[in-house]
């Protein structure tokens, strides 16, 4: 772990609160839940707890944010589309402190056409959709997007063939996934950088098995089965291969996560497993191991030493990322077996400011958890089948 990370990060917040001290501090969250089944997101504002909107999708949708905080997207495999939802919640930088403006969340008009998108990121203003069923990556400005026009200026890059693919945008290049069709997997077997022209540089940076990527700090990791690709660097980027170490068990990070405020990842690992990395430290991956499966888990992007873990058994698991160590559990919900279908409705994970929010689905309820105390606060009650939640908010002045 970088400790000077964590330094940093909690001057910053000093400073920002002492800059609100003087104007009228407002703090303002919204959940954004999206149904098991049905093709809507129901919006809440957190602390009233009340519903603000129900917003129509054409699929059911998963949903993601970006740093920005200013939208919701979803992407919507089986409606061959990704769509965006202003969440009415925007912090302006005036230099030494924000200020935040809140209205009513609201669909933006244009959306992202094509075949099965599935996997969503966003890198420094810029967003990379993958429709696997093309085996095309499509790029948007953010703030193209948010600005609402129906029309948005959408760049292409075209791999090789229809893959379980993954795209990121580096600032005028792009990494991009690479296929060679096998009879057995969909997966990627690397990934190719192109250049602001489109055009491949150099040769395919290996990754067999390819799949989930984060970015944490000025580092971003890809998963493969061997170990991760670490990219750095400005302008071009630069790739290695950190290999897993000799310690682990057998096994693979599939589902990346990048920590914000303290630079590292988390991984899973194996059912009941989950690995801590930090690509700086000469013994890079520490393994976590769990009581039983893991159904889900977030970082938390506000009290940077912490991450949390979903269990089948129904329980919640404050980690703290710099001891390596489970430090808390509770029970949330009855037990939701990880055996049967993967894509069955189960709890997820979403923070917002000092409190955690989990679904759950079967119930109809999303429980709130206060992060300081890590003990539950309350229940907000959800129609349908809550399953996949992100949270949007921040703290500014209003002056
Ligand atoms: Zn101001
Ligand atoms: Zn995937």
């Amino acid at each position: 772990m970088r400790y000077s990370s964590l330094l940093a990060c909690t001057a910053l917040t000093l400073i920002a609160t002492t800059g609100l001290a003087q104007a009228d501090d407002v703090t303002a969250w919204r959940l954004f839940v999206a149904d098991h089944a049905e093709a809507k997101v129901t919006a809440i504002d957190l602390g009233t707890d009340a519903t603000l909107d129900t917003f129509a999708l054409e699929s059911p949708g998963v949903l993601y944010t970006t740093p920005s905080n200013q939208a919701v997207y979803a992407v919507e495999g089986a409606a061959n589309r990704v769509s965006a939802i202003r969440t009415g919640i925007e912090i302006e930088d005036h230099g030494d402190h924000g200020d935040i403006h809140v209205t009513a969340p609201e669909t933006i008009a244009a959306t992202v056409p094509g075949e099965k998108p599935v996997h969503f990121v966003e890198h420094h203003g810029q967003i990379a959709l993958f429709y696997d069923g093309e085996g095309v990556a499509r790029l948007v400005s953010e703030k193209d997007w948010l600005d609402g026009n129906d029309t948005l200026a959408i760049r292409e890059i075209a791999t090789n063939a229809p893959h379980h693919g993954v795209a990121i945008p580096w600032g005028d290049h792009v990494i991009a996934t690479d296929f060679a069709p096998n009879g057995e997997t969909t997966r990627p077997q690397g990934v190719f950088v192109y250049d602001a022209d489109n055009a491949k540089l150099g040769d395919l940076h290996e990754c067999p098995l390819l799949h989930g990527e984060a970015t944490s700090g000025n580092i971003t990791a890809i998963a493969c089965a061997t170990g991760l690709l670490i990219v750095t660097g400005s302008g071009e980027p630069a790739i290695t291969h950190l290999p897993y170490a000799e310690s682990l068990p057998e096994g693979s990070v599939s589902t990346l996560l990048g920590g914000v405020g303290l630079q590292y990842f988390l991984g899973n690992y194996g059912a009941d497993k989950i690995v801590l990395i930090d690509p700086a430290e000469a013994d890079a991956f520490r393994l976590v191991e769990l009581p039983t499966r893991r159904v889900h888990f977030a970082i938390d992007p506000q009290q940077p030493k912490f991450a949390y873990i979903f269990t089948e058994d129904g329980k919640l698991h404050q980690l703290n990322v710099l001891s390596g160590k489970i430090a808390k559990s509770i029970t949330l919900t009855e037990p939701y077996s990880m055996d049967g279908e993967w894509s069955l409705p189960r709890p997820r994970i979403a923070v917002a400011g000092g409190e955690i929010a989990v679904t759950d689905p079967l119930k109809g309820l999303v429980h709130i958890v206060d992060a300081a105390s890590f003990e539950l606060d309350r229940d907000i009650e959800v129609a349908g089948l809550p399953y996949n939640i992100v949270a949007a908010g921040g703290s500014g002045a209003t002056h």
